[in-house]
């Protein structure tokens, strides 16, 4: 049986759709990827262009997976704070780690160009404070600036609430490089470049088992077919199987959540969303949207653990999360909400590196992923096609161990410590 797209705002607005055949024989290649997500999609294309031949098995469609649902923000850095990075490996190497996805940001925008990608990007986004801390986002903006030479405006609270009209926020960023995009569409065009490129791309073919892992040839089967290569790329994020436990025990699947409304009226859309940028706030558990070119508003937010249901009917949620930072929206009605799994790292960082000879992964990028897998598309690509070494950078941040058979508990107790972090901000910051 063949996978379709989740029923998605994008799935319905996709253009250029673009299908591919199931591996039913076995073929031979120069690296096999597992996960036909951006990760995935980033190193098969950074690898062509390399010169080298991939093949991608993917177990539902390209971009079935967070990839092809997400919000659509292309951000730089990783889904850990820049000051954590930096307290862990040193600020040298932080900005380097930083840089790579300044870089990602850039090629990605020149793949659209270049490749004539119609997925509608848009600069601009701001992160406005939840949080009422004088002078923090302004302290947060010239680390940005003087650290990571990220090009960074520091917005008062007057000027953010003529762009984000809403008694919610305080002080903000403006970050100009960032964009966003229609993230699917973004997918089908790689598929296309992919492919035209001489990349093959097989979906419907879940890898199920890995022959030979450690031999100079690996053996990559799916239910009907097998990959013979060199190398072998996991990149199976959230949606991973258990075909590599270290990665699969070391990631935490998260649900979070998008809904998108019916369109809205200019006059009225201006009275409280006042721009393009994209919007995100400051919490783990943030609120984040923008203005599609239809005037309907994306809105995405809140997190679960995989294995936990969102609360009550999601529509309902989703537009109650939107009326509360503004009510004067209260007529815009909800046309359509899913969810998707990000996998996280206990320490946010990506999994990026070398298991053993031609063993790589590429994964769990979490909630800042659109532009940071490009950064692990050509780290990756580099290391296997050119011996390039950029990926010793990531090895400070391993695989931590999230509990075995206690799993579910200890990813639970991770999860609340990271809510809890956001409650105990906001509380302080409401009374105290
Ligand atoms: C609702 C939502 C909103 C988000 N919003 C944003 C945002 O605005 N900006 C941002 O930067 N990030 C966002 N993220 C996170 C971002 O989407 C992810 O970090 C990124 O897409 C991860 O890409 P990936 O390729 O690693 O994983 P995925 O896109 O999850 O791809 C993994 C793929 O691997 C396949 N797979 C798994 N196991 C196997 C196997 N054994 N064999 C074959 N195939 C396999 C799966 O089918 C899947 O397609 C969001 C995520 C979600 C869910």
């Amino acid at each position: 049986m063949s996978a379709s797209y989740p029923l998605t705002y994008y799935s319905k607005t996709m253009k250029g759709e673009q299908k591919y055949p199931f591996l039913n024989h076995t073929i031979e290649a120069d690296v096999c990827i597992i996960g036909g997500g951006l990760a995935g999609l980033a190193i098969a294309l950074g690898l062509l262009e390399r010169g080298k031949k991939p093949v991608i098995l993917e177990g539902g469609r390209i971009g079935w997976g967070a990839s092809g649902r997400n919000g659509g923000f292309v951000m730089a850095g990783y889904a850990a704070g820049v000051a954590d990075i930096t307290k862990k490996v040193g600020l040298t190497n932080a900005k380097k780690l930083y840089s790579l996805t300044k870089q990602s940001q850039q090629l990605i925008r020149k793949r659209i160009d270049d490749y004539k990608i119609d997925c509608d990007p848009v600069h601009g986004y701001l992160k406005p404070s939840w949080y009422d801390v004088p002078g923090s986002m302004e302290e947060r903006a010239d680390f940005l600036a003087k650290n990571f030479d990220e090009p960074v405006e520091f917005w008062p609270q007057d000027k953010v609430r003529e762009h984000a009209v809403s008694e919610r926020y305080y002080d903000g960023i403006y970050f100009p490089d960032y964009f966003h995009m229609h993230p699917l569409n973004y997918v089908q065009g790689l598929g296309r470049v992919i492919t035209e490129k001489g990349g093959l791309i097989f979906e419907d073919s879940m890898a199920v088992r890995v022959e030979n892992e450690q031999a100079t040839t690996k053996i990559i089967h799916t239910e009907h077919g097998k990959v013979k290569a060199p190398h072998i790329v996991y990149c199976g994020s959230g949606y991973f199987n258990r075909l590599e436990t270290k990665i699969k025990r070391s990631c935490l699947p998260i649900s979070t959540y998008v809904m998108v409304t019916d369109p809205v009226d200019e006059k009225l859309l201006k009275t409280a969303i006042n721009t393009q940028a994209g919007i995100q706030d400051t919490r783990w558990s943030d609120d984040y949207y923008r203005i599609l070119p239809d005037k309907r508003i994306l809105w995405g937010g809140r997190v679960g653990l995989s294995h936990s249901a969102p609360t009550g009917d999601l529509l309902n949620v989703m537009i109650g999360d939107l009326h509360k930072v503004y009510p004067q929206l209260e007529s815009v009605k909800p046309a359509i909400a899913w969810s998707g799994l990000m996998g996280y790292t206990v320490h946010k960082m990506p999994h990026i590196g070398k298991m053993a000879d031609g063993v790589w992964y590429c994964t769990n990028f979490g909630g800042n992923g659109v532009g940071p897998t490009t950064a692990g598309g050509e780290v990756i690509a580099a290391a296997i096609a050119d011996g390039d070494k950029t990926y010793e950078l990531f090895k400070p941040f391993g695989f931590a161990y999230t509990g075995g058979m206690l799993g579910p508990l200890v990813a639970q107790a991770v999860y609340y410590s990271w809510q809890l972090g956001d409650w105990m901000r906001e509380i302080k910051h409401k009374f105290f």
